[in-house]
């Protein structure tokens, strides 16, 4: 975990600058040419190729992350009530980063005890 969001948030994170870096590096590989003309097409090449390996990785960890979000568990937050998506047992809410968590054993708070704080 690198940023304090929900798993599908950090997936689409990572795909979305997985793309920016592949287009960026394809960009930068075509001024290759422009800039330096004939050795430039050894720095636009290899900006190509591995823009596009870049931007295949992304594809990859997006259909990943659609494939992860089916199989999520959806709930209401207790936090925030907003409707939420979580994976595995534990996970962050999606609006409010609230940890989650479907472990009894792992729960600082119940949802009785939540329920409770919050209306008194
Ligand atoms: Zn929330």
């Amino acid at each position: 975990m690198f940023f304090k969001s929900s798993k599908i948030n950090e997936f689409r994170l990572w795909g979305l600058l997985l793309t920016m870096i592949g287009m960026g590096l394809m960009v930068l590989g075509t001024a290759g040419i422009v800039f330096w003309g004939q050795s430039g097409k050894i720095v636009a090449a290899i900006g190509l190729v591995t823009g596009l390996v870049a931007m295949l990785g992304s594809l990859a960890i997006y259909f990943w992350a659609g494939m992860l979000s089916t199989s999520a568990v959806q709930l209401e937050c207790p936090e925030c009530h907003k409707l939420t998506k979580m994976l595995g047992k534990t996970d962050r809410c999606m609006f409010c980063k609230t940890i989650l968590t479907l472990d009894p054993s792992q729960a600082t708070i119940t949802a009785e005890e939540l329920e409770h704080k919050t209306t008194v």
